[in-house]
């Protein structure tokens, strides 16, 4: 499912507020509000009075600087223009501007008594800022410079084809996802990363630097500061993520054996060895994160659905709008209040014929109230009929959280919003499709395999490289790894955790981590890690409050008002407590669970077990 995670403006700003302090938003225009908020001294003797002059002060501006920021950065995706992008780049500037002062201002607080509230608003202040700057001025301007540049290094990446034709990560993105010519694959996936050595030198720079910010902010290094983020220590979150990992690894492990299989049956097993992992550019995907793209390289057989839902749309004449109004519809079916008018008036569903658009997928919130908006250049099929249920997914959230402070207005940890829209988007099953008449029958389980093979190929697939992104980079911060082992341990780690691996060998001066948007993007990776692990758990417990005695995989909880209550009750909560209180509400438990993973895919898991009998599997 695509969603808003490409670019890190568009993330924060679909998932909004309270992370848009962190670096996606603006800021004011004038340094005097900004001023009276910073200007507590930390000679005096700070007490929680100062700690709430300093918090109200700060929510205030947040609130106006979130409205601009916003605001600028929709105007720049709906209209592209050298003009718009310097206005929406100097909002991000600002927004980025007060975010620092914020952080240092709150880590002031530190080792002043304050009740609880406070300590949360001050801790999210803390540790909004993703890249944190060294006090010293000349060192935090150079980190911004090196931020801007790599971002700028990868944004206008191309690779120029032997052929002499220059291509852009689209057009390579596209070949990737339907080539199924070996070299002209492999060609693809090593002229992407020509653009990244370059990077690393900037990229080492960058990481002494934040992580001398983060010092100052009194964190070990930068991905501690990064793991601190989830109510628990730093330490406890990197193992209770390696937990989670064993549980899916079983299922993984069956679903790789099968895929490799079935590839070295269409490349040959000279190319596709069966005893090692697999070539990283024969996945479908420029970093084999998500397989979806080879389904029909390893489709079962018997396995179609007999309905095709782009089909049933056009034969139902579904406009986009229709499609917009149907993926409400689900959400009002569980008892949500239905969308504002304004949210038809001013989001954007088609793409427009005169004028260049960003079409990426995505779901924004301008005011924190009600001004909610999704931004897509919807294509009508059944994909994108799914997409939609997962945009609102992020509408209703913010919609749910708008009366929180503002510190609060944002997903429970930042793995939640992700997981929320996934969650709607896994109840749309055929037993939905028929529910709303968009198809007649409900297949048999038989054909269940099909569907579970494609949910698998994109997120099944997708967990270990989740994981070990962060995995690294937690290690770079650490000086584990040194910029010399950039890119072996890069490597080591994709064997380990994904079995695949670099179908060549790599230069000298090879930095492929940076090939990847999230790294010079500077954006965490673990969220997405979490997301793919809750969005099961949570759809397990929405179908079981349902009532539903399907398999999971076969439930939908739409029309569900008990679903709903429960899943409302959370989503209100925004991050105003520790997560796993809110994970409490829904899922009765404090604890992530991936069991849930298990039980959906559990007819897929025996079938791929069955198809692996006799094989040598593992990497
Ligand atoms: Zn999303």
């Amino acid at each position: 499912m695509k969603q808003i995670k490409k670019t890190f403006k568009f993330t924060c700003l679909a998932l909004v507020v309270a992370a848009s302090l962190t670096a996606c938003n603006d800021g004011p225009s004038q340094q005097a509000p900004a001023d009276k908020a910073t200007s507590i001294s930390a000679q005096t003797t700070l007490t929680s009075v100062d700690a709430q002059q300093f918090l109200d002060n700060v929510a205030k501006e947040m609130v106006k600087i979130n409205l601009e920021g916003s605001r600028a950065a929709w105007i720049y995706a709906n209209f592209i223009t050298e003009d718009t992008a310097a206005l929406a780049a100097d909002a991000d500037q600002k927004s980025t501007d007060a975010g620092v002062r914020y952080a240092m201002q709150a880590a002031t607080f530190d080792n002043v008594e304050v009740n609880a509230i406070q300590r949360r608003q001050l801790n999210i202040l803390k540790q909004s800022l993703v890249m944190p700057a060294p006090q010293d001025p000349e060192k935090s301007a150079e980190l911004a410079q090196i931020g801007a540049q790599l971002g700028s290094i990868y944004s206008k990446g191309s690779y120029t084809t032997k052929a002499g034709e220059k291509l852009s990560l689209g057009d390579m993105t596209s070949t990737m996802a339907n080539s199924r010519d070996y070299d002209e694959l492999l060609e693809m996936w090593q002229g992407w990363r020509e653009i990244s050595p370059e990077m690393k030198p900037l990229y080492a720079r960058q990481a002494e630097l934040a992580n001398e910010g983060a010092k100052g902010l009194g964190y070990k290094d930068l991905g501690a500061m990064w793991r601190s983020n989830y109510d628990m220590p730093a330490d406890d979150f990197a193992k209770e993520l390696d937990r989670l990992w064993g549980q899916v690894k079983p299922l993984y492990d069956d679903l790789h054996c099968y895929v490799r299989t079935e590839l070295g049956e269409t490349y040959g097993t000279d190319k596709v060895a069966q005893d090692k992992p697999i070539p990283a550019h024969l996945l479908g995907n420029m970093w084999a994160q998500s397989w979806g793209n080879i389904y029909d390289l390893v489709a079962p057989e018997d396995a179609d659905p007999g309905y095709d839902v782009t089909k049933q749309l056009a034969a139902h004449n579904y406009d986009e709008i229709d499609m917009v109004r149907g993926a409400e519809k689900f959400f009002t079916s569980l008892g949500f209040d239905a969308l504002p008018e304004t949210f038809y008036s001013r989001s954007l569903f088609t793409k427009p014929a005169d004028r260049d658009v960003t079409c990426h997928a995505s779901a924004w919130d301008l005011d924190a109230k009600d001004d909610i908006r999704i931004k897509m250049c919807i294509q009508k099929t059944g994909e994108e009929f799914n997409v939609i249920h997962h945009e609102l997914g992020h509408n209703f959230y913010q919609r749910a959280y708008k009366d929180q402070p503002v510190f609060f207005q944002n997903s429970a940890n930042d793995g939640f919003h992700e997981a929320i829209g996934d969650t709607i988007a896994l109840s749309v099953t055929p037993k939905y499709l028929k529910e709303i008449g968009l198809i007649d029958s409900i297949p048999d389980e038989s054909k269940d395999i099909g569907l579970l093979m494609k949910q698998a190929l994109d997120k099944i697939a997708f967990i270990p490289f989740g994981l070990m992104v962060d995995q690294w980079r937690w290690k770079v911060y650490s000086g584990e790894i040194t910029p010399e082992n950039y890119n072996t341990s890069w490597w080591e780690l994709r064997e380990k955790y994904q079995g695949v691996a670099a179908p060549i060998d790599r230069d000298a001066d090879a930095f492929d981590p940076g090939a990847k948007y999230h790294v010079p993007g500077g954006v965490p990776y673990s969220r997405y890690f979490l997301a793919h692990i809750q969005q099961f758990e949570f759809h397990r417990a929405l179908c079981e409050i349902s009532g539903n005695t399907d398999p999971i995989h076969r439930c939908s909880i739409y029309n569900s008002k008990e679903a709903g209550a429960a899943l409302n009750t959370m989503l209100e909560m925004g991050s105003s407590q520790p997560w796993q209180q809110a994970y409490k509400v829904v899922t009765g438990s404090e604890q992530m669970d991936a069991s849930a993973i298990l039980d959906y895919f559990a007819p897929l898991h025996v079938w791929l077990k069955n198809k692996n009998q006799g094989k040598q599997c593992g990497f």
